[in-house]
């Protein structure tokens, strides 16, 4: 393993390369990461970067939308099945019917869904700033793709007519239980429940705050329970107790585990910055329709 970080470090300088990961990727590659961070700071960062190529550590969307972002950049992604299953489960014809059913809604698309249905989208959301992005919109009538969770949370939390999408991720949805909970809740009955607004209504309900990553990374140093439990992915985990030693950090459940995240690996990430593969390629016309919704997103204060 060590000889792989050095190597990577090597071949990062004489390539001009730079990696970015995303917090659910596993422990050592979030620690040869230049830049870490959730799906917004990861947009953000991307939209900022001057190195010739970049290494996306983290699912097909997020290397799409560093590519949309620097269309001149060769961006990699170390792993073919490295992709999102909630990001594919848009069906782009029903996206078209729901849009001319309701021709007066904006469509507000979850950042992790593909180019394709980012391009009949009117602006992209994460999940740190949905209920913002929804609140900003003049129009009163929104068709938020493609997460039912998130969706459902942002319907709380806004005054417009929200129309969901069948969309889910399994690992908030299927792979984080009530049992879980209640079981974590006899062994830690004073500890602090954060869980990810992916997860369904029932189990926010039985949290202490539903967080995105980057709000969980902000929000853990001031909870004032010493240990916290961890609804989300379970490389968070990783992450918090690497940012915040002082606090105890418990994974609600370790069967909530992204497949497609636990793709990349060390050896993946030498391979991709050896071979330059595999690079992101989307047609012109494709990345500036995609590019619009994204550009529209970081606009919003
Ligand atoms: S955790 Fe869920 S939403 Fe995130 S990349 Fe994996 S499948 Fe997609």
């Amino acid at each position: 393993m060590k000889n792989s970080v050095k190597e990577i470090e090597k071949l990062k300088k004489e390539k001009d390369a730079i990696i970015l990961a995303h917090n659910y990727q596993r422990k050592e590659v979030q620690e040869i990461a230049d830049f870490l961070g959730d799906s917004l700071e990861l947009a953000k960062k991307a939209a900022t970067l001057s190195s010739k190529i970049i290494v996306f550590a983290g699912v097909s969307f997020m290397a799409e939308t560093a590519k949309i972002l620097n269309p001149d950049k060769k961006v990699l992604l170390p792993e073919k099945e490295a992709y999102c299953e909630m990001a594919e489960m848009v069906d782009i014809g029903k996206l078209k019917e729901l849009k001319k059913k309701y021709p007066d809604a904006a469509v507000v698309s979850y950042i992790n869904t593909t180019a394709e249905t980012k391009t009949l989208t009117d602006i992209v959301c994460t999940s740190a700033n949905a209920v913002k992005i929804v609140e900003s919109l003049p129009q009163k009538r929104i068709i938020f793709i493609p997460d039912k969770n998130l969706g459902t949370y942002v319907k709380k939390r806004s005054s417009k007519e929200i129309i969901l999408y069948e969309g889910f991720c399994y690992v908030h949805h299927k792979l984080i239980m009530k049992k879980d909970i209640e079981k974590i809740r006899k062994e830690y009955p004073d500890a602090h429940l954060m869980v990810h607004p992916e997860t369904p209504e029932e189990i926010q309900e039985m949290a202490d705050s539903i967080l995105s990553t980057g709000q969980m990374l902000k929000e853990a140093s001031k909870i004032p329970e010493k240990t916290i439990i961890v609804g989300t992915e379970i490389g968070m985990v990783d992450r918090l107790k690497r940012d915040i030693p002082d606090k105890e950090f418990i994974p609600l459940t370790m069967r909530a585990r992204c497949r497609g995240m636990k793709e990349i690996t060390l050896e993946s990430i030498l391979n991709s910055l050896k071979y330059e593969r595999y690079e992101i390629f989307l047609d012109k016309e494709t990345m500036e329709k995609a590019r619009v919704p994204i550009e529209r997103m970081l606009k919003v204060k």
